[in-house]
């Protein structure tokens, strides 16, 4: 039910941090792999390479959601097929909400919902094209469900993305497409290296956590090849939160 051989899964911004759990869970669990981003994912690669399956890199900027309409095309031509598609790169801007720059409104829009969005679609209308289903995985947060604090553009964009999840499951859900969504909690990785660096908002974070310890990006795998697989087939539009229980509190 959880095996994925003969799959073949995208996943954006994959040459570290959650990306990088991600694909190397769905390679474990047996797909092929394309990994979507502007930097080269020498280190992922790597590390696929000790499970039997293909590992391709295709290089986009996701920045520019006029430039990924070619991914699905490309991933094809390299692996052959295309079946599940985990949008998972994303930034962050930080600064107070008074202050906050049209610049990083955008920037952070872009990346994390606009292209988000038009990928989906481009993904979506390869599988109705080949009349076959597939698997959509968006990357959410706990600012999904939450306000945050001087992140008024990752908000909007990751509270965003549990709308559109919800919005695609509806449209797409009766052609086999399911789309859903998981938001990690707190992750060791670059975009959480300011919250990690200050002695303060660590301490805060981690108290609030039940687990007691920031996740790791292996912590998410088995939400990831869950929604992936056969085994999440009647399951549509939720958001999935990986975050050690914080939402509980
Ligand atoms: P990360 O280590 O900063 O990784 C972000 C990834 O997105 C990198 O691969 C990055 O590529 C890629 N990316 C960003 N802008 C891009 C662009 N314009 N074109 C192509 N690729 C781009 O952060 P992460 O924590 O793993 O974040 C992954 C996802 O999880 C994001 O959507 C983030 O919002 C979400 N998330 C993270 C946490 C957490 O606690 N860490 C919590 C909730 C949600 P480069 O290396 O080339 O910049």
């Amino acid at each position: 039910m959880f095996d994925l051989s003969g799959k073949t899964a995208l996943v954006t911004g994959a040459n570290t941090g959650l990306g990088q759990g991600i694909a190397l869970a769905l390679a474990q669990a047996g797909a092929d792999i394309a990994l979507i981003g502007r930097t080269e994912p020498e280190e992922t690669i790597e590390k696929i390479s000790k499970f039997a399956v293909k590992c391709v890199s295709i290089k986009a900027d996701l920045g520019n959601a006029e430039a990924v309409t070619d991914i699905v095309v490309e991933a094809v031509s390299k692996l052959g097929r295309a079946d599940i598609l985990v949008n998972n790169a994303g930034i962050i801007k930080r600064g107070a909400a008074i202050d906050f720059t049209p610049e990083d409104w955008d920037a952070v829009m872009n990346v994390n919902l606009r292209t988000l969005f038009f990928l989906s679609q481009a993904f979506a209308r390869h599988l109705i094209s080949e009349e076959k289903g597939g698997k959509i995985i968006n990357i959410a947060s706990m600012l999904t469900f939450q306000g945050g604090i001087r992140v008024p553009s990752y908000t909007a964009s990751k509270s965003g993305v549990g709308g559109v999840t919800k919005a695609l499951a509806n449209e797409w859900a009766s052609q086999g497409i399911n789309v859903n969504a998981i938001a990690p909690g707190y992750f060791e990785t670059n975009n959480t290296a300011a919250l990690q660096a200050d002695p303060k908002r660590n301490a805060e974070i981690l108290n609030r956590i039940p687990s007691g310890r920031w996740g790791h990006p292996s912590d998410l795998g088995g939400a990831a090849v869950f929604l992936a697989s056969a085994a999440s087939d009647y399951i549509q539009g939720i958001t999935l939160p990986v975050d050690g229980g914080w939402l509980s509190r």
